[in-house]
């Protein structure tokens, strides 16, 4: 319990932001609450307490039909509430609003300030207050990170008091790409993904944050699902090996061109001896998605 006391960029507009939860392993049972709830006035509505947004943004998600409280885990325990996407990445969230006091919608553009809703005691909410946090998509330094939801929460008082901003010019923060972008771009070898497999894979991927057994399934199911990507055959024989590896082919079928014969075989190579125009075409039909598995 602790009160903020001057907030710089309020999200209650009439300035009181006092704390009942604190952001972190709050709550009774000591599980994560991944923002700040914060009473408007008092605990009595005397028509004062607007929400506000706490910075620029756009409004990608809304609701405002919860009439009371709702014990639900999912949308509907939220109440009503409002999603701001600001720049670079971070999402502010404001929930338990009163039904219909919503203002905005989908796709509205917003300012620091700005009125969007009021103070409310709905969805899975013991009292009239708001549950207001910032998070960011990925794995980002300076936060707690929610696997589930690859998704990073920060303590969001430093934002209120000021301390920190989420304004373009200022944030440092980094965000990190999603499991599947980084899936993608390591399928792709874009940049420093390039040639990049085995343990330099695995040992970039955790310096980085990703699990590597968790990037690997990702590339894995982006495969299997339609391959898009990689690159233009450059002739190496690694490469073939890689693209098996990759699909999921048994580590029988790769490491020499004897042990790709059968994989050769069966996709209509029947005199393969591991040449370069061969293994573009068993790449090929791997991009494709059409790479038929002895
Ligand atoms: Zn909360």
């Amino acid at each position: 319990m602790a009160n903020i006391i001057n907030p710089k960029n309020s999200v209650l507009k009439r300035g009181y932001h006092r704390m009942t939860l604190d952001f972190g392993n709050t709550y009774s049972n000591g599980s994560f609450h991944k923002g700040c709830d914060f009473t408007g006035n008092t605990s009595v509505d005397d028509g004062y307490d607007y929400v506000v947004a706490v910075a620029d943004g756009i409004v990608t998600s809304c609701q405002n039909t919860i009439g009371g409280v709702v014990k639900d885990t999912g949308t509907a325990g939220m109440g009503n509430y409002v999603y701001i996407e600001h720049d670079n990445g971070y999402r502010s969230r404001y929930q338990h609003m009163k039904k219909g006091s919503v203002t905005v919608k989908k796709g509205d553009k917003v300012k620091a300030g700005q009125v969007i809703g009021y103070i409310g005691n709905t969805g899975n909410s013991t009292g009239r207050h708001l549950h207001f946090d910032i998070s960011a998509t990925g794995k980002v330094a300076g936060g707690t990170y929610i696997a589930s939801q690859n998704r990073t929460y920060f303590d969001p008082k430093p934002y209120i008091k000021g301390t920190k901003t989420l304004s373009k010019n200022t944030a440092t923060a980094t965000v990190k790409k999603s499991v599947s972008e980084i899936a993608k771009d390591i399928i792709n070898g874009v940049g420093e993904w390039k040639n990049c497999n085995g343990t330099a894979r695995k040992t970039k991927l955790e310096s980085m944050g990703y699990s590597y057994s968790e990037v690997q399934a990702e590339i894995n199911k982006q495969l299997k699902t339609g391959l898009k990507y990689y690159p233009k055959y450059e002739g190496k024989s690694t490469q073939i090996d890689i693209v098996l590896k990759d699909i999921g082919v048994p580590t029988k079928y790769y490491g020499s061109w004897s042990k790709r014969k059968p994989i050769a075989k069966a996709n209509g190579i029947s005199t393969y001896v591991g040449t370069s125009k061969q293994n573009e075409k068993l790449v090929n039909l791997a991009k494709q998605g059409k790479l038929i598995r002895p």
